[in-house]
């Protein structure tokens, strides 16, 4: 496979111009206000590498909120406070071929949350953080994953209260499916706690530098961090990751925020963000940027 620092800035670019024109295929979230204010034809993308090679285009200055991207950060924190075994008494580790917020797989799941990358699994791993109420436990998760990334993550208040301005009806459908089957205790603390970290938010570099956690980083096991590549692998991107996962072959994860995180297992990681998304909730550009990045690194050297 060729390496990551071989991509020049020029192919990049190219890249970068051919992706913005699928901006306009792809549609702004509605159900959370503040990212209908989002800037449709914002596209950056960051590439790092474990040697902290960095090659980054677009606005890198730019602040999203992390969303569905937190997941297996929150996963990958978990395992090291307790460990595989009790994780998984809690989560599966099976792709859905369901939306990410279905309440449907849940059901037929007996209430047994499918995997950590949906919102089922992730509010009850949300509802595991220490601390006794949102503010601990969401603190507790951004104050690790800054002292292991050098990233200054901080918790988006305005994106928060538009999160919280619209009953989320498929969340609290599933939080309540949640507490009828005993899986979480407290809905009220879960709830605010999820809706808490997917507004941790940062710029692009920020969350490429995230993804190096799950690339030899010294400070995590090993073990856990191949434990989170293999489930994004598969459920990164919702119902779309088992037909992506054979055209790209990373690990990846995506949020409705429109950014998309990929590692590159021994190499490095891949951020994208550009706000419009296509059915599945995956942003078209970052995507599009993604698989061209994979299909120059997966083609042999001649
Ligand atoms: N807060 C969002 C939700 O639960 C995050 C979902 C996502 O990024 N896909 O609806």
């Amino acid at each position: 496979m060729k390496q990551l620092s071989d991509l020049s800035s020029k192919q990049l670019s190219d890249w970068l111009s051919e992706a913005s024109q699928q901006t306009q295929k792809g549609k702004l979230p509605n159900y959370i206000p503040l990212l209908q204010d989002s800037k449709p034809s914002v596209l950056t993308i960051c590439i790092i590498t474990k040697n902290n090679y960095i090659l980054s285009q677009g606005d890198s200055q730019i602040k999203f909120p992390l969303m569905s991207i937190i997941k297996p950060f929150l996963l990958l924190y978990l395992l090291s406070e307790f460990g595989e075994e009790l994780i998984f008494q809690k989560v599966g580790s099976q792709p859905s071929n369901y939306s990410f917020n279905s309440l449907k797989q849940l059901q037929l799941d007996q209430g047994f949350p499918r995997n950590p990358m949906i919102n089922s699994g992730a509010l009850t791993l949300a509802s595991l953080l220490p601390g006794n109420d949102g503010d601990r436990k969401c603190q507790n998760l951004q104050q690790w994953l800054n002292q292991h990334s050098q990233c200054d993550l901080f918790l988006d208040e305005l994106m928060l209260h538009s999160v919280q301005s619209l009953p989320n009806l498929r969340n609290k459908a599933i939080i309540d499916e949640l507490t009828k089957t005993g899986q979480i205790n407290d809905p009220d603390i879960t709830l605010d706690t999820y809706n808490k970290i997917c507004c941790l938010s940062g710029n692009i570099i920020e969350l490429a530098r995230l993804g190096l956690l799950l690339v030899n980083s010294p400070n995590i096991s090993t073990k856990n961090a191949t434990i989170v590549r293999n489930i994004m692998t598969t459920c990164g991107l919702y119902e779309a990751s088992e037909n992506l996962a054979k055209h790209i072959g990373f690990p990846s994860k995506s949020g409705v925020s429109g950014a998309i995180l990929s590692i590159v297992p021994e190499q490095g990681a891949i951020a994208c963000y550009s706000p419009p998304l296509d059915a599945q909730g995956n942003s078209v550009a970052s995507l599009y940027l993604i698989e061209k990045i994979a299909t120059a690194l997966h083609t042999r050297e001649k």
